[in-house]
């Protein structure tokens, strides 16, 4: 406690934020994760910011499934895998997640930011090449980072430039490539062009690596995910992706891949290695959500329903959204005030939905980003519908 130096530069740091409007205030629940929240004055507001696509974060069937899970196999393990923490709930959501995913087996985490941490610098080395989209998420770049090979970025969804680098790879004389991006896109809500990715890889002799936080339980026609969207089931090397969106929504992550690939991961991925085990109740939530969503399209469609509705209405209303079909829709705003204004007002009408601007989004492109959910009714979405007109009209954003 001798450097108040220290203490003092943080303060001037944490004040500069504040002044430049990037500080990140937490936004405190009251209530449960939902189609509608409420907050910690008292006021419900409908939820439209939460990655919850399939309305299972709050949800009674998935808290039964973990209170049956906490009843069987206790609160916790305190222990890594290897040494007495893996349990057979374990061992069936990984076998869950491979079927589910069309792999040969899956490796659990505590998060996909650890699953996105650990998979490079076991499989990677100097010799080889890590071929990532710009705008793939910070854990792949951290994990890139850990890795000792060679990093080659490629414009966000760009083939063209990815094939340059698969060249650029291709005359270094790399060993192993292999091209690295989230599925989906989350501040765009853009879908990697797979099928386009798969032919490349095969071109050039490279391996295949997506995230799927953002796709795995809504996306393809029974909600495998980005890779069955795109028609390339069986084709994608590595697949890493999250137990905290679609799947659940508390927390968790994974891997999943050919065995071989696992199993190197399971003797040498550090956040595996070196971190307690994943709770047994998310372990018995997350195969009782995959079981549900395997039977059913149920949820998945309703999802898609409501994204569609809510593309084509907010078009009407007339405000400019990212084309797409997605259930992240950014309403373009493009000036960052404009953004911070718009979500403070919506926050007054009673939607609970979050800005963007520079620099998490380039400059001018300003932005509120709405997240569909297979909870929200339609009486829900026309009331957020109402809210963005009058919203809309008030800050001159849309015609009277
Ligand atoms: C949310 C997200 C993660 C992190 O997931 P956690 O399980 O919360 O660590 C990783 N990658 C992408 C693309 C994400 O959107």
């Amino acid at each position: 406690m001798s450097d108040q130096a220290f203490y003092s530069s943080l303060q001037q740091k944490l004040a500069t934020l504040k002044i430049d409007g990037l500080f990140k205030p937490e936004r405190v629940l009251a209530s449960r994760q939902g189609a509608e929240v409420v907050a910690q004055d008292g006021r419900t507001l409908i939820n439209m910011c939460a990655n919850n696509y399939l309305g299972l974060s709050g949800d009674v069937e998935t808290q039964n499934a973990a209170a049956a899970a906490l009843e069987k196999y206790g609160y916790g393990l305190s222990s890594v895998r290897f040494i007495c923490g893996t349990q057979t709930v374990h061992k069936e959501l990984e076998q869950a997640l491979s079927n589910f995913l069309g792999t040969e087996d899956t490796i659990l985490y505590a998060a996909a930011f650890d699953a996105n941490g650990g998979v490079f610098e076991p499989l990677f080395d100097e010799n080889d090449a890590i071929i990532s989209d710009a705008l793939n998420h910070a854990s792949i770049i951290d994990g890139v980072r850990l890795c000792k090979a060679a990093r080659y970025r490629y414009a966000n969804n760009d083939m063209a430039d990815l094939e340059k680098q698969l060249i650029a790879a291709l005359d270094a004389g790399k060993r192993h490539k292999i091209i690295v991006t989230d599925g989906v896109f989350s501040m765009d809500g853009t879908i990697a062009q797979l099928d386009k990715i798969v032919a490349l890889a095969e071109k050039y002799g490279a391996l295949t690596m997506i995230d799927e936080s953002h796709a795995s339980g809504f996306m393809g026609a029974t909600g495998r995910g980005t890779h069955e969207h795109c028609g390339v089931i069986g084709k994608i090397d590595i697949i890493t992706g999250t137990l905290g969106k679609a799947l659940g929504g508390a927390m968790g992550g994974f891997t999943s891949g050919k065995k071989e690939v696992i199993e190197t991961l399971r003797q040498k991925s550090r956040p595996y290695l070196f971190s307690n085990t994943l709770a047994p109740m998310i372990a018995g939530a997350s195969l009782a959500v995959l079981e549900r969503i395997s039977k059913s399209t149920e949820l998945r469609d309703r999802l898609h329903e409501n994204t569609a509705y809510f593309r084509q209405e907010i078009e009407r209303i007339g405000f400019t959204i990212k084309p797409g079909t997605h259930p992240v829709v950014p309403v373009m705003l493009f000036e960052a005030p404009v953004a911070q204004k718009f979500a403070a007002r919506m926050f007054e009408l009673g939607v609970l939905l979050s800005g963007f601007f520079y620099p998490v989004v380039p400059m001018g492109q300003a932005r509120v980003r709405v997240q569909l959910s297979a909870a929200h009714t339609r009486e829900q979405l026309d009331t957020v519908l109402k809210a963005f007109e009058q919203a809309g009209k008030e800050l001159g954003i849309i015609k009277n």
